[in-house]
């Protein structure tokens, strides 16, 4: 039986892994479930897992959640607050897997922890990679941790890597990675007409239900160009060796091209389940709950090179990594606060891609190596970009 922490059970990756480890639970047992502050859904996954530990990271719903508790057969559950607990359950001897998917760079410290501590990690929090790579890949190095990547692209890689390989390690005989992407809602708007694109239609995306802040990525493509970092990071490969490929039917969830010419693929139907239970049931298989791929059903697959006019956050990507340094977790930091003010309707969808890159342009590419140096960055980048949205709105 494997002890697993979900960060982040509350958020659509966390669903989909109470859902695989309901399906395997005389394998799995749920021993913490942390969330930002939607305490009626997880009060409902404690009901179903009763874990031993629960994070609310919100001091005053911690609160609320420890009376509705009270009186009901999870009354004995152990409820923690602050983000500091999110680290003590990651690293708790009885877990051996943690699920790193809670959002953004709020997701690092704890990812980190679980490396450190040596634990199975499955990543799902790719701007914490982005934003810590080295010192992350040398926690995991050190401790012996285990990195099983999520995203559905770097799972489908890591499938498609050679026998016993392991994250971080470079795979001589793979020369390329091809990338798919699906394009995202707006792979066929006029560009000119970008400018109008409001939050709702931003979030809405064609083939993955995932959550607010992943859904406007994926409609800028930044989310590619933060796993073409990631892809460089987990696999050891430079940035001109990983081709973004634009595929909107999202059946190939990306590839590896050999010296010999062989090219590799993993294909299934869109649904994290699949890549969530390869990492639980590494070395072997399992079922995830999802149907099987009906091929007839696909008829046709399309490949793409992406309009760089039309995505200019995947231009910005591949800009940052290649400057290197703190530029990467500058890169992401200035997303997550554009991201959030065009869905607070403070900026428009246009000007993003122009947030990340002015903000960009303020830094050099010092080194990034130590936590502290990375935090220092990724808070500067935070008030410059908040300040460039003021004067955008102005
Ligand atoms: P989501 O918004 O649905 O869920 C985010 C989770 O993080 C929630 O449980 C929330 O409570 C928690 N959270 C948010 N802010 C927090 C904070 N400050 N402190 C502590 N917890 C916080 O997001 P998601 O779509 O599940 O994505 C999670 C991660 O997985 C992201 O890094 C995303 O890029 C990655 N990912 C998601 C998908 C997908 O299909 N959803 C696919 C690939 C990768
Ligand atoms: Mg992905």
């Amino acid at each position: 039986m494997k002890g697993i922490c979900v960060l982040g059970a509350t958020g659509s990756i966390g669903v989909s892994t109470l859902d695989v480890v309901a399906r395997h639970s005389h394998l799995y047992k749920a021993v913490a479930l942390t969330a930002n502050h939607n305490i009626d859904l997880l009060f409902e996954q404690c009901m179903l897992h009763h874990p031993e530990y629960v994070v609310v990271v919100d001091e005053n719903k911690a609160k609320s959640f420890e009376q509705k508790i009270q009186n009901t057969p999870i009354s004995d559950i152990k409820v923690l607050t602050g983000s500091e607990s999110l680290e003590y359950v990651s690293t708790l001897d009885s877990v051996d897997s943690v699920m790193a998917a809670i959002v953004g760079a709020a997701g690092l410290l704890p990812s980190l922890a679980a490396a450190k501590a040596g634990k199975t990690i499955l990543l799902a929090n790719k701007e914490a990679l982005v934003m810590s790579g080295d010192i992350f890949m040398d926690a995991v190095a050190k401790s012996g941790a285990q990195l099983l990547p999520i995203d559905s692209e770097h799972n489908a890689i890591f499938q498609c890597m050679p026998a016993g390989y392991k994250s971080g390690m470079q795979a001589k005989e793979a020369r390329r990675i091809l990338l798919t992407a699906s394009g995202g809602p707006f792979r066929q708007m006029p560009v000119d007409q970008l400018v109008n694109v409001t939050p709702a239609q931003a979030v809405a995306h064609p083939n993955w239900d995932m959550g607010k802040k992943i859904s406007v990525d994926s409609a800028t493509m930044m989310n590619k160009g933060l796993e073409m970092i990631e892809a460089c990071i987990l696999f050891a490969m430079k940035p001109d060796q990983i081709q973004v490929v634009i595929h909107p039917q999202s059946i190939i969830h990306s590839m590896v091209d050999y010296v010999d010419g062989t090219v590799l693929a993993q294909m299934g139907n869109p649904d994290m389940r699949v890549p969530i239970a390869y990492s639980m049931a590494w070395p072997e298989r399992f079922e995830s709950g999802v149907a099987p791929l009906n091929i007839f059903d696909v008829r046709q697959m399309d490949f793409e090179e992406p309009n760089l006019e039309r995505f200019p956050c995947l231009r910005l990507a591949y800009k940052a990594i290649n400057l290197g340094g703190i530029i990467p977790t500058v890169l992401n930091a200035a997303n997550e606060i554009a991201v959030d003010a065009f869905l607070n309707e403070q900026i428009r969808f246009t000007d993003i891609p122009l947030v990340i890159e002015r903000s960009m342009d303020k830094f050099v590419a010092s080194p990034a190596s130590s936590l502290e140096l990375i935090l220092e960055a990724d808070k500067n980048a935070r008030l410059v970009a908040k300040q460039l949205i003021i004067e955008l709105a102005a």
